[in-house]
């Protein structure tokens, strides 16, 4: 049994040329709208689950933004229990470019739970991703 973990939407403020592809597009359950975040490195997105319902990360699925899935190559997702993502664990890496136009499943090994949830954008990456969705016990 998995469940999708749900949250406040946590990142990188503002988007690309003042547009309204911000970080809460990466969780609104739309394949057609993505985060185009306002520098080319160091941009995230994220969840912060609460702090009486933090949880395992069992599965992650992304799905790239169109035309863009380079973008998401070195990408990484990451869990925290500070929000400054100091303490951040890595729970899966983007090796290759992802599948266009479909969703990408990546199984989780790990025993530890988090409050805080993240995909971290690559250098050169825009924060660009269409939508992340992350899945607990
Ligand atoms: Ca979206």
């Amino acid at each position: 049994m998995t469940r999708t973990l749900e949250g406040d939407v946590i990142g990188t403020s503002g988007a690309f040329g003042k547009s309204k592809n911000t970080r809460e597009k990466v969780y609104d359950n739309d394949e057609k709208t993505h985060f185009d975040g306002p520098a080319g490195d160091g941009v995230w997105a994220g969840m912060d689950l609460g702090a009486s319902r933090t949880s395992r990360v069992t599965a992650i699925r992304y799905f790239p933004r169109e035309s863009w899935p380079d973008r998401m190559i070195g990408g990484v997702f990451q869990g925290a229990n500070r929000s400054d993502f100091g303490d951040a664990v890595e729970l899966g890496r983007i090796a290759a470019s992802p599948r266009p136009g479909g969703y990408t499943l990546l199984a989780v090994d790990c025993s530890q739970s988090f409050r805080y949830l993240r995909y971290l954008s690559p250098k050169g990456g825009w924060g660009n991703v269409a939508e992340v969705r992350f899945f607990g016990p």
